[in-house]
């Protein structure tokens, strides 16, 4: 098979491809609960009768038997009126059988059903609401590249998801089956990376690398890799949520041959912890790959403390670094979806100091129009002067940190200070 001949068998499956300070004193949940394997085994069964065990463990049946229709998926949900007006939805729907084995089909308020199932609220649009609020498309030098930062470009790997999130900032791609020709296109976007000598850091997302071939995969790395000036390459994927089957031996084999590689992998809720996620998590660690949890806030969802607490410990426990906390960008018909950020500010001040470090991502929003993603803090700082600062710490108390005070040190022999500098700096030297 030719490289070209190649590359079109890459082409995924068909189907589209402030001042604010909060006292918190949140107890901490011991260990998230893990749903069992049984029950999956219990749910095929019901649902894909016809399936082995082996069959529903291979990655590519679980994508060969995505639901993508309402009628499907109500077989497994009781819907509300809302899901049921919504079956001729804008944006496409596809669920893992595995996944939706994750959904409970008799509540309604289910974090999972919600982030999967469509409803009419999608279909509101809403004030300040966009298909692009990030302005993506005009950071876009080529189709499949979007450059905002000066140093690392995000690479649209594929327009296919295993499993279509509701909450999608880029719902306006994926899925819909534009990509056109892989190879065409990864050919203009290497080539973009490769003229270009400030990009050091490639993130390949899309749509979700990982539901590609390996052979795809080790292709897409080994050119990126290839440039001198690319230092890293980031995966970002969703797969060991929706397709934990997909972290096969096989794979994580070749993706340690492209190191240093990344991975940042989009993780919502403590339910999504089940053994299988946890087992792919625990291959890839094992590959020497540093794993990274992007979450994105979502009402009703996980937009509670104990619940952040669980999933970010959880994910600690599989050594995953809880990285980022996304406020929820403001895409068309979103709003059922996105807290205010004063809550993001609670639900933070909530995690910080009350649990280790490692367990508190960076809260940030994404600045609509293309300003790139700033991070949100609750206000710590109560003022600082030449002597030092006043902080708050997450009981409430305040505390005074003091600038070093170099003279001192010169008193005490330890440093000769220049004349030009002593006479700079008279109020310190009296001090
Ligand atoms: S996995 Fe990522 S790219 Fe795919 S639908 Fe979900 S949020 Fe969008």
């Amino acid at each position: 098979m030719t490289r070209d001949n190649e590359l079109e068998a890459f082409e995924p499956p068909s189907g589209g491809a402030a001042a604010h300070v909060v006292r918190a004193t949140v107890p901490m949940p011991k260990r998230a609960k893990y749903a069992s394997g049984a029950e999956r085994d219990a749910f095929r069964k019901s649902f894909f009768p016809g399936a082995t065990r082996a069959e529903w463990n291979d990655w590519r049946w679980q994508i060969a038997h995505r639901v993508t229709s309402p009628a499907e998926l109500f077989r497994h949900i009781n819907p509300t009126t809302q899901e049921t007006l919504a079956q001729s939805g804008e944006f496409p729907l596809a669920v893992t059988p595995y996944y939706l084995s994750l959904v409970d089909g008799g509540d309604p308020a289910c974090p999972v059903r919600r982030a999967v199932v469509p409803t009419m609220q999608e279909a509101v649009l809403g004030p300040g609401e966009a298909d692009d609020p990030l302005g993506e498309e005009g950071h876009s030098p080529t189709p499949g590249i979007v450059h905002r930062y000066p140093d690392r470009v995000l690479f649209l790997a594929t327009d296919f998801c295993s499993t279509y999130c509701r909450y999608c900032t880029r719902s306006r791609l994926v899925g819909r089956g534009n990509a056109g020709s892989v190879r065409a296109r990864w050919d203009k976007c290497i080539e973009y990376i490769a003229a270009t000598p400030t990009v050091r850091d490639v993130i390949v997302s899309g749509g979700d690398p990982l539901t590609m071939p390996d052979e795809a995969i080790d292709y897409l790395l080994g050119r990126l890799q290839a440039i001198s000036h690319v230092e890293i390459v980031r995966l970002g994927t969703k797969a060991p949520a929706v397709l934990p089957q997909r972290i096969t031996p096989g794979l994580v084999r070749m993706l340690k041959k492209h190191h240093p590689l990344f991975m940042s992998c989009h993780m919502m809720h403590p339910r999504e912890l089940t053994p299988e996620t946890n087992q792919a998590f625990e291959r890839l660690a094992d590959a020497g790959i540093p794993l990274g949890s992007q979450t994105v806030l979502l009402a009703g969802v996980n937009d509670a403390p104990d619940t952040l607490a669980a999933l970010f410990h959880g994910l600690l426990r599989v050594r995953v670094r809880p990285y980022y906390l996304y406020q929820c960008d403001p895409i068309r018909g979103s709003a059922h979806f996105r807290t205010t950020v004063s809550r993001g500010i609670e639900l933070m001040t909530s995690l910080r100091g009350h649990t280790s470090g490692y367990a508190v991502p960076t809260y940030v929003v994404d600045a609509p129009g293309g300003g790139g993603k700033v991070p949100i803090y609750a206000q710590t700082m109560l003022g600082y002067d030449e002597n030092g600062l006043a902080l708050v710490n997450y009981e409430g108390q305040v505390y005074h940190y003091p600038n070093a005070q170099l003279p001192l040190a010169a008193t005490a022999g330890q440093m000769a200070q220049p004349a030009a500098v002593r006479s700079a700096m008279p109020a310190m030297e009296t001090s």
